[in-house]
């Protein structure tokens, strides 16, 4: 894995000093890539007062929408979250973040995705990620500063994939990995395939969809993978109607 295919995404940021210090942050250890999805204030001035030099990085910083925009072409996502959740999700630290991450290959493009100062991201947001990633802090002080948060990743990921460009895992696969857009549209044809089978009510929809986006986002689907999983959902609807 490339340091430069790591991309951080920072969700509706509202002080831009703090998307300064990031940048800083991010290129002190060699990341490269921003993603700001609604920032409150961007381009300003604190944003590249704090960027202390690192605003090159702010200048091809990209602009998104949505999440789902900032995460297109990745194959994996992480939220960074300062609190434990309601819904269960499968959680690591940055280490174990960063470990899963040095893995992949080196045309891999990852997300390491971060919420408001205020509110965090909220569930759909982590939803859309793979993993959520904590760094455990005080039980009774866990919310770093953005930045603060930013650096701690970003360090971790330097010292799991600097220098040779990282080691190479056993689970290495030789098909793509499946990207996030790739596999919200899976997602999407699922949830029609299983209403029209009658297997999902959408009147009642419980916890289905997130209970299968948790079990595939688990197994990191390649895109071959996936392509026979749409296959079926296609042959069902078919033989369906
Ligand atoms: N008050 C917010 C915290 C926001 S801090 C809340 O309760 O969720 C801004 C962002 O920094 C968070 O959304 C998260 O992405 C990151 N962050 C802060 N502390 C963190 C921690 N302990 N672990 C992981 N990410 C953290």
């Amino acid at each position: 894995m490339k340091l430069s295919n790591i991309r951080v995404v920072l969700v509706q940021t509202t002080h831009p000093g703090n998307i300064g210090a990031a940048v800083r942050a991010m290129k002190n250890m060699g990341l490269e890539k921003l993603c700001l999805v609604e920032p409150r204030h961007f381009p300003h001035a604190d944003a590249t007062a704090r960027a202390s030099g690192a605003d090159d990085l702010l200048a091809a910083a990209v602009v998104c929408e949505t999440l789902e925009d900032a995460l297109v072409g990745c194959v994996l996502a992480f939220g960074a979250s300062a609190r434990l959740r309601t819904i269960t999700w499968p959680q690591v630290d940055p280490r174990q973040c960063a470990s899963v991450i040095s893995n992949l290959d080196d045309s891999a493009e990852v997300a390491l995705v971060f919420g408001r100062e205020h509110a965090g991201l909220t569930n759909e947001e982590l939803e859309q990620c793979h993993y959520l990633v904590h760094i455990p802090a005080n039980p009774e002080f866990s919310s770093l500063n953005l930045a603060a948060a930013v650096q701690v990743l970003a360090y971790e990921m330097r010292m799991a994939c600097s220098g040779d460009g990282g080691s190479r895992g056993g689970d290495v696969t030789h098909t793509p990995l499946a990207t996030a857009d790739e596999l919200a549209g899976f997602y999407r044809h699922l949830e029609q395939a299983m209403i029209d089978i009658g297997f999902l009510d959408p009147a009642n929809p419980r916890q289905l969809m997130r209970r299968l986006r948790r079990l595939f986002n688990r197994s990191h689907l390649d895109r071959m993978e996936l392509n026979i999983l749409r296959g079926i959902l296609s042959a069902a609807q078919k033989n369906n109607s």
